[in-house]
């Protein structure tokens, strides 16, 4: 049946400025890095994406690896385009990015422009796509001279294959080299994807200035911590969470009786708000005015319907603020 999008798909989402750019970003985006490859059932990661923009969600996030295997989510999302989004691909962001292992040889990783425009001409071919709106160096190469990787970018723009660019992983100090040398090239920085969550805070040291000082966006991704920043493992380890599905970069190890005791006191916070668990980690994130995007994954339509309610409270007390510190510390 064809899809119909739903009429109120901009009646509730919130759009924020991208750093000091003309683009604004849905306050919650949707990864595709798990739940998309050719091991996971496609009608689910169709009713995923219809899900997202039926609620405002039009920006997805991607990479050259994602899977498994590698490329497959690129060309699943490809054939969802093809069949849903043909006639909507003005109204979204699609992002990827090259930086990881992708195919064998010295020009299938890191950031050479042999591996960049190379990678991105795959990512177009697996997505049936003319252009991406952002494309990403994924993370930083100690070996190419940044010059390099950044004049890749700046040429991937002029090409028209690439509308924005952005990097990720990189930390603050790389950061202001890059976006300074993009600055320089004509092709300005759009955004910086840092891992980043009430349990990963080291962008709070550095980057987030870095970005508010040179107008870059920010969108953190694995706000959620996977999963764990969830009431889902506080009894137990259901069968179908990622770290039975995929376990490959979340597994029971991670899930130690200490970390246990302070996801169920967020949980009590976040319940005293009035909110779930979940709500609290991405509102929390969404507190920051900084924040461009929180960069969500969900293995089921209901998760992207329930993290959107974040949206609902995104302030916080000073008091509160302190309270999580103090169970993220441990006091
Ligand atoms: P999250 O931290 O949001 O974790 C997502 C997982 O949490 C879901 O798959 C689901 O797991 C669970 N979940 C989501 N919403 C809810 C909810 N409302 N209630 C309960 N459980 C929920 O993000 P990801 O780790 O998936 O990363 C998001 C995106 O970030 C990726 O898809 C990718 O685009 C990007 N990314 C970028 C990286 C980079 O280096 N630049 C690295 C990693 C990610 P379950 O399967 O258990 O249901």
């Amino acid at each position: 049946m064809t899809y119909q999008p739903s009429l109120e798909r901009y009646k509730t989402m919130q759009y924020r400025r991208c750093g000091n750019s003309g683009i604004k970003l849905p306050s919650i985006s949707l990864g595709l890095w798990h739940n998309f490859g050719n091991v996971n059932d496609f009608e689910n990661s169709r009713n995923l994406i219809r899900t997202a923009f039926d609620n405002g969600i039009n920006h997805f996030d991607l990479a050259n690896n994602y899977g498994p295997p590698p490329g497959s989510a690129e060309e699943n999302f490809g054939r969802i385009i093809k069949q849903d989004f043909k006639t909507y691909r003005d109204e979204m962001i699609i992002s990827t990015k090259a930086g990881y292992t992708m195919w064998d040889g010295p020009y299938g990783d890191w950031g050479s422009k042999k591996y960049l425009v190379s990678s991105l001409d795959q990512s177009l071919k697996r997505m049936k796509l003319d252009y991406v709106d952002i494309f990403y160096h994924h993370r930083p190469d100690p070996e190419t001279p940044l010059e390099e990787t950044m004049l890749a970018l700046d040429l991937i723009v002029r090409q028209g294959k690439a509308l924005y660019v952005g990097i990720s992983n990189y930390n603050a100090e790389q950061t202001l080299k890059a976006v300074t040398l993009l600055k320089q090239l004509g092709t300005p920085c759009l955004i910086h994807q840092p891992k980043y969550s009430m349990f990963v805070r080291d962008s709070e040291n550095g980057l987030l200035d870095v970005l508010e000082e040179q107008g870059v966006g920010c969108i953190p991704f694995s706000p959620l911590a996977q999963g764990l920043l969830t009431d889902k493992y506080l009894n137990g380890i259901p069968k179908d969470s990622r770290v039975v599905t995929s376990g490959q970069f979340l597994n029971e190890s991670h899930i130690t009786p200490e970390k246990l005791e302070i996801i169920s006191k967020l949980n009590n916070l976040a319940n005293q708000r009035g909110q779930k668990l979940a709500h609290m980690a991405l509102s929390w994130l969404l507190r920051d005015s900084r924040v461009s995007s929180v960069l969500i994954g969900s293995s089921k339509s209901e998760q992207i319907i329930d993290s959107i309610k974040a949206l609902k409270n995104t302030t916080f007390s000073d008091e509160e603020l302190q309270i999580i510190n103090n169970i993220l510390n441990n006091k």
